[in-house]
């Protein structure tokens, strides 16, 4: 009846079947898509049926809207964006108002535009192992194809705040719960199902009219009922999201002022908040920080599909907080691991970091008892080279010391297949030098998890100078079984994280030796949106490992972080105020009388950074944030001349998912591009007496001078 690119329309008898089929590899509302439901819904419009059934080809009955258009099409303003919604809009209108019944029948997710679709059929069904959800405030947006309109309607208006506004994916038995589905049944029975249901109708024996009606009205609650519930919600989903992401109290906002009012007006609603955060700072960035994932994604993928055969045994050396961490993330992915120590203790402190870990999963009802024990039974605890053999990769993460890190590194090279991958965690030590003293230099690399492992997303594949692709391939396949995002980069001293993040400390040193109080520069960057200020950070880092690390940096930059002052944090050091480790940093760390813990300034590091009652810098909130930001924006474009990484979108990924660099900014690159390297330069300016650190890289004046953004 109708074929296009996107879907095809077939009618069989008195049913017409609507099947997605995308010419990709998923379905999703390109404008295309828009463009092909709109004629299919002409053709439907002028048949006589009995019901129409709208489902899949694909392994996923519909993602959402085609987030690579957004881009373009949010940057050509208000009127562009809201003509390109009310096309759909109209669309599933029109399908509302088809003179037959409609159900929607779900194979794997159903997300965004898709569920959108799914809601404004009369009737739902899913196979089992179905997704479903409204994830838009993830990208900073809010359904805007009548999500807040429809859902609430449907299945009230708690459910409703719940779903959109936390972007979750929810399972059918869940959907099935709340009203979304109205039957889970196998994937083979999904068209049969359907098909009974439009015979139900049509025998009078359901009805589907009532339906729509609910769906056309306004909510089934009184004006009290209402302020209730999404007063109380907005507070809590506000103080959730934090003042960063507007998105999720706008969409609870849309729900509450339509609430009252019957369909069409909802949706003049929706799509005025719709467009209040489209085309805010935050979606913009959250849509690139996505576009940029996906790419990165690829890439990695890329990379896997070289290597050669998968990684079914690891190796971990040294079961330590990373080690027992990189044990743990494997175990838990399905990968048998190995894990060697020197001592008893370590292994038994793996172990029970592990088991914590695993515990809390099935307390969470994320895994059950049985693959927590399965789990635990693949960490092979070990102090001697036995299980060595048939291994596929190693990682070594033993104390960070160049010599240990040599001599474990030519053992286990010693033991392992030929074939075997060996890899290392080290933070600072160079890949090129620890491939020195091995027989195969070729098959080894570095590989930098973040701590804790288990939660931080990022890990840097880095390729020293006689590193082969086929070992790069296998250490970005090993991080992709393990859940991680893998950014493969070159050597040279603190990789790519670590080289960026230490100008940071350094404009924070600076910033306290300038007598600016380190609780203010924490309370300014967490409202920048950092998770954690710097000195908080360092803490957390350790301050014995901050400085080891800062001596490395300042051997490989000298010019630039060699210092001719004592820094705040040389000077913890030199009490030995560690931070987190030592409860003590530049904040007190405790527990209250319920065993919570507890974060107090140390008066210690108070007195050591010379900060008093009297102090008032005449710093401003904005240089703080310039004077802790250039020294990183000039050391990724270093990192991005010298090719240490490829590009601006995954030295960006690797600075969010390795440093909490906060995504609503979309990365330093992206900040940068938003402020415009010309304005950059302009305010950076000011600061150049400060020395090298905030003399503007080549790389950005070249940006500036052309005009150019990173993006
Ligand atoms: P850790 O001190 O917690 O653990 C090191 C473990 O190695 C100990 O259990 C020790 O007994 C064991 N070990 C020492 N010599 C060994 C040998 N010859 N064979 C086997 N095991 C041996 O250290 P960590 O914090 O887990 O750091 C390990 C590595 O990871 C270091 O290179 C570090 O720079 C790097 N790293 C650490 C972090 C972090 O935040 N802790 C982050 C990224 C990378």
């Amino acid at each position: 009846m109708f074929t296009g690119n996107t879907l095809k329309l077939v009618v069989d008898g008195a049913i017409a079947n609507l099947q997605f089929s995308s010419q990709q590899s998923v379905n999703i509302f390109s404008s295309q898509a828009v463009d092909e439901l709109r004629q299919a819904l002409t053709e439907l419009e002028s048949v006589e049926l009995d019901g129409l059934i709208i489902s899949s080809d694909k392994k996923d009955f519909f993602l959402g809207a085609d987030i690579a258009e957004f881009q373009p099409l949010f940057a050509q303003g208000e009127k562009a964006v809201s003509g390109f919604l009310q096309k759909n809009i109209d669309n599933l209108n029109r399908l509302e108002a088809l003179p037959f019944p409609t159900v929607g029948c779900v194979n794997g997710m159903a997300l965004g535009g898709g569920m959108e679709l799914l809601l404004a059929c009369d009737f739902r069904v899913a196979e089992p192992g179905a997704k479903l959800g409204l994830p838009e405030v993830k990208l900073g947006i809010i359904p805007g194809w009548g999500g807040t309109v429809r859902l609430p309607r449907l299945a009230g208006a708690d459910t409703a705040i719940e779903w959109i506004s936390s972007g979750k994916q929810f399972n059918a038995a869940d959907a099935l719960n709340v009203g979304v589905l109205d039957a889970v049944v196998p994937k083979d029975q999904l068209i049969p199902a359907a098909r009974d249901i439009i015979a139900q109708v049509a025998a009078g024996e359901r009805e589907y009219k009532g339906r729509r009606g609910v769906k056309h009205s306004p909510l089934a609650l009184n004006r009290i009922e209402a302020g209730l519930v999404f007063e109380s919600a907005k507070g809590f989903v506000a103080a959730k999201a934090g003042k960063h992401y507007p998105a999720p109290v706008a969409a609870i906002k849309a729900m509450q002022e339509a609430a009252s009012c019957e369909r069409n007006e909802a949706l003049v609603i929706e799509m005025k908040y719709f467009l209040s955060v489209a085309l805010g700072s935050t979606a913009k960035a959250l849509v690139t920080v996505f576009l940029s994932d996906q790419a990165l994604m690829r890439k990695a993928k890329k990379w896997a599909a070289k290597a050669q055969g998968k990684c079914d045994r690891a190796a971990v050396l040294g079961a330590g907080i990373m080690g027992g961490g990189i044990a743990y993330q494997s175990a838990v992915s399905g990968v048998h691991v190995v894990m060697k120590d020197v001592q008893q203790k370590g292994l038994d402190l793996g172990l029970t970091e592990a088991s914590k870990l695993l515990a809390k999963q099935v307390e969470r009802g994320r895994m059950d008892s049985k693959a927590m024990a399965e789990a635990l039974v693949r960490i092979n605890p070990t102090l001697g080279y036995d299980d060595f053999n048939h291994i596929d990769l190693a990682v070594e993460a033993v104390v960070e010391n160049r010599e240990i890190k040599q001599k474990v590194l030519q053992e286990v090279e010693q033991v392992l297949d030929e074939a075997a991958v060996l890899a290392s965690n080290t933070s600072t030590i160079s890949i090129s030098a620890l491939a020195q003293s091995l027989a195969r230099p070729e098959q080894f690399c570095g590989m930098h998890f973040f701590n804790p492992v288990h939660a931080m997303p990022l890990v840097e594949v880095i390729c020293g100078e006689k590193t082969s692709d086929d070992t790069i391939a296998s250490v970005v396949a090993y991080a992709l079984a393990l859940g991680k995002k893998p950014v493969v980069v070159n050597d040279c001293p603190g990789f790519l994280v670590n080289r960026v993040l230490f100008p940071y400390f350094s404009g924070f040193a600076m910033l306290v030796r300038d007598g600016v109080d380190f609780q203010r520069i924490d309370r300014v960057m967490e409202n920048f949106g950092w998770p954690m200020g710097p000195a908080y950070l360092l803490d957390v880092v350790g301050i014995d490992t901050a400085i080891h690390a800062e001596q490395v940096m300042a051997e490989g930059y000298p010019d630039r972080l060699q210092r001719n002052y004592t820094s705040i944090t040389e000077k913890l050091f030199n009490q030995k105020l560690l931070g987190q480790k030592s409860q003590a940093g530049f904040y007190c760390y405790d527990t209250d009388k319920k065993g919570k813990p507890v974060k107090a300034v140390n008066p210690n590091a108070l007195q050591l950074a010379g900060i008093d009652a009297n102090t008032d810098s005449t710093v401003s909130d904005e240089d703080i944030v310039l004077r802790m930001m250039i020294p990183m924006v000039n050391e990724l474009n270093r990192c991005l001349q010298e090719g240490v990484v490829d590009s601006a979108a995954e030295a960006d990924m690797a600075m969010v998912y390795g440093t909490g660099f906060p995504p609503h900014i979309g990365g330093v690159f992206h900040w940068v591009d938003q402020l415009g390297a010309v304005e950059l330069l302009d305010k950076m300016r000011v600061f150049e007496a400060l020395g090298p650190l905030y003399q503007p890289a080549e790389l950005l004046l070249e940006k500036a001078q052309q005009s150019a953004s990173y993006y």
